[in-house]
């Protein structure tokens, strides 16, 4: 249980929760309670919090199932009496950031209210602890603690214009690279990514691999890595041991495919070779270290 921190940065006095539940989550309101004023009152920004979560829930992309009374009376009665009826709203509904919150917070509040009142009888509280049930496919990588955090601060939306997906791997990497950067600004709400992955048909031309070269290599490795001497990380279903085999000078920068330009390494060290920023100075290292290696020339 944790109070919300508002978009100004204070930390508003109205206790809140989450736990887990299929396919989303469920946001429990506790009431506001005590004198109406005074040093005594608890969750006094009952009102404001609420409409801060639902404007938070709406830049997730979150969808309202139900609302429920939870209190103590409440809970004891069956699920389907504690559930309020929304006048004017479908559920279930997907919050969004432009919806009218504040009409929707005041007809939680009018339905709350009414709530176990005899029908026609003006007043009730209107402040109760409630549930609110929602579905949200980021759900499935959070925990119930995380989601909590997460709606405790201001929630970007998602990128009005987020990176699309494509099977061509360097631009892949570029629209990571660009996604990773735009995050460092301010947190998001998770994407959301896709269930269903399509699939492309690419034409794609590759090189004639010599596996002679490789096999080559890989027994005169003898199980270690050529770069950092480890052991190989682990073995083959065939007992053989897992390295990696990388062209110091790239086939698609004119390098051969000859046992003087191939390094069998571990997994860490050939990723590292071509993304490390000290990729430059490994290659160097490699071309002292084994005896073998000739520096081919680039050649496009
Ligand atoms: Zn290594
Ligand atoms: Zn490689």
């Amino acid at each position: 249980m944790r109070n919300p921190i508002d978009d100004e940065g204070r930390e508003l006095d109205a206790r809140y929760s989450v736990e887990a539940a299929p396919g989303g989550f469920d946001l429990i309101v506790e009431s506001r309670g005590g004198a109406i004023r005074g040093p005594q009152v608890r969750n006094r920004d009952y009102a404001p919090a609420l409409t801060l979560h639902l404007v938070r829930l709406g830049a997730l992309g979150a969808s309202l199932h139900e609302v429920q009374v939870v209190s103590g009376p409440a809970l004891k009665r069956p699920e389907e009496e504690r559930r309020l009826s929304l006048r004017g709203l479908r559920l279930p509904a997907r919050l969004s950031e432009g919806g009218d919150v504040q009409a929707l917070r005041a007809e939680i509040g009018r339905a709350s209210a009414a709530f176990g009142q005899a029908e026609g009888v003006k007043g009730g509280n209107a402040t109760k602890r409630i549930l609110l049930r929602l579905t949200w496919p980021g759900a499935a990588g959070m925990s119930a603690q995380e989601i909590e955090d997460l709606l405790a601060r201001p929630i970007r939306p998602p990128a009005r214009e987020p990176e699309a997906p494509t099977a061509d791997p360097r631009e892949f990497s570029e629209r990571v690279a660009r996604a990773a950067n735009r995050l460092r600004g301010a947190p998001e709400a998770p994407p959301v990514g896709r269930r269903e992955v399509p699939r492309v048909e690419r034409v794609v031309s590759s090189f004639l691999r010599d596996p002679e070269v490789v096999a080559w290599a890989s027994r005169v490795a003898a199980g270690r890595c050529e770069l950092c001497g480890a052991p190989a990380p682990f073995l083959r279903d065939d007992g053989e041991p897992y390295l990696e085999i990388h062209h110091l000078r790239p086939l698609s920068e004119g390098g051969p495919d000859t046992i003087d330009n191939v390094l069998a390494c571990c997994p860490t060290c050939h990723r590292r070779l071509h993304h490390g920023a000290d990729r430059e100075s490994l290659r160097r290292g490699a071309l002292k270290a084994v005896p073998r290696l000739r520096d081919h020339p680039l050649a496009l």
